[in-house]
């Protein structure tokens, strides 16, 4: 399809259909911008991928990760948030008078607006091995603060050996009766005090030198087998759950040449969700934070609405 040449201009165009971009929706919508919203078209939000989400506070019985971004659309879009899905392909800084705006271009729309907010997500890395996708969501995790608890009394298996695997590693023994840490190196990359703490767990076992080749089971995952670097022999684990952490790819090249971001490509943002270009917002997963969920996509995105509002009040000298 051809872009349309139709251009509207916009206070507000946030890119990205997860929790964040719905909540910034929400708020922006409430408080009386012209606001657009673009969800993917070749992409999806990470929470749609997950049958059941039980930390989101109000829903005690848990809810489909679908069903509850589906709610945060519907909520949003009876306030007047204006949905589109498609791929934004790139975006030009442009002139607005003194300050700067910005044209969005998708493969089937542009338009123009007055402040971005990227809520674009992150995705983590996989291991691209057999068994990984047919058992992702079914004892493959890359959240252990989301799927731990569903370890009780199991074992598990950890790959990475980096802070967020060695973290997580020592959050699942909380739940889990053994956890090993699967690591193609001989010394974790782990901050010292978490490999203290891990080396202290009675619960953690390492299993140095090895990379992950297989996942397996039946009807949920049984075992993953690895294979040592060194020797080049090969084991089964018993694990009813493996979890993943080689790396985090937030998804931020539409704006690599606009905003400052970290080493890892995440944007870099202060408390109010401002970018290092004014004008340009960002909130949940594709920023520089700790912790990746739901509720805290959503806090973001109120945010990154909230503060995105007062700079379009204050360029059109509606401020007060
Ligand atoms: C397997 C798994 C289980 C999880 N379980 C839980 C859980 O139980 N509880 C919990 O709180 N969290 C959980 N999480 C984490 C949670 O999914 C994320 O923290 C949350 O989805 C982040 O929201 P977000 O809006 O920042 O990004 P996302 O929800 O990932 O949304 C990103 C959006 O950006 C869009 N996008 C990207 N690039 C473009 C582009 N160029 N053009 C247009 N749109 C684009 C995508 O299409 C998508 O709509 C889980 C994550 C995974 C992977």
């Amino acid at each position: 399809m051809n872009p349309s040449t139709e251009s509207a201009l916009y206070d507000i165009v946030i890119i990205g259909g997860g929790p964040a971009g719905y909540t910034a929706g929400l708020y922006a919508a409430r408080a009386g911008l012209k606001a657009l919203l673009i969800s993917g078209a070749s992409t999806v939000s990470q929470i749609t991928v997950t049958d059941l989400i039980e930390n989101y506070p109000g829903i005690p019985a848990g809810i489909n990760g679908f069903e509850l971004v589906e709610s945060f659309r519907k909520q949003a879009v009876a306030f007047g948030l204006e949905c589109i899905t498609a791929d934004v392909q790139t975006l030009e800084t442009i002139n607005h008078g003194e300050k700067k705006a910005w044209r969005v271009l998708t493969d089937s729309r542009t338009c123009e607006t007055l402040s971005l907010v990227m809520a674009t997500g992150a995705y983590w890395r996989q291991l691209g091995i057999p068994g990984e996708e047919a058992f992702a969501g079914r004892g493959v995790s890359y959240c252990a603060t989301c799927d731990g608890p569903f370890y009780r009394k199991r074992e598990v298996a950890v790959v990475g050996g980096g802070n967020t695997a060695v973290q997580e590693a020592i959050f699942l023994t909380h739940f889990a009766t053994k956890v090993t840490i699967v690591h193609r190196r001989n010394r974790l990359r782990a901050t010292g005090i978490l490999q203290e703490r891990a080396f202290a767990n009675p619960k953690i076992e390492m299993a140095w030198n090895a990379v992950a080749e297989e996942i397996g089971g039946g009807g949920g995952v049984e075992w993953i087998r690895i294979k040592d670097v060194v020797t080049g022999a090969t084991r089964k684990i018993p694990a009813a759950g493996v979890f993943i952490f080689v790396g985090l790819i937030p998804q931020t090249t539409l704006v690599k040449d606009l905003v400052a971001l970290e080493k890892d490509g995440a944007i870099i943002v202060d408390r109010d969700m401002k970018t290092s270009t004014p004008g340009i917002f960002a909130c949940g997963d594709c920023i520089h934070k700790s912790l990746r969920q739901v509720i805290t996509a959503c806090g973001d995105g109120a945010t990154a609405a909230y503060t995105a509002q007062l700079y379009v009040e204050d360029l059109k000298g509606e401020a007060y």
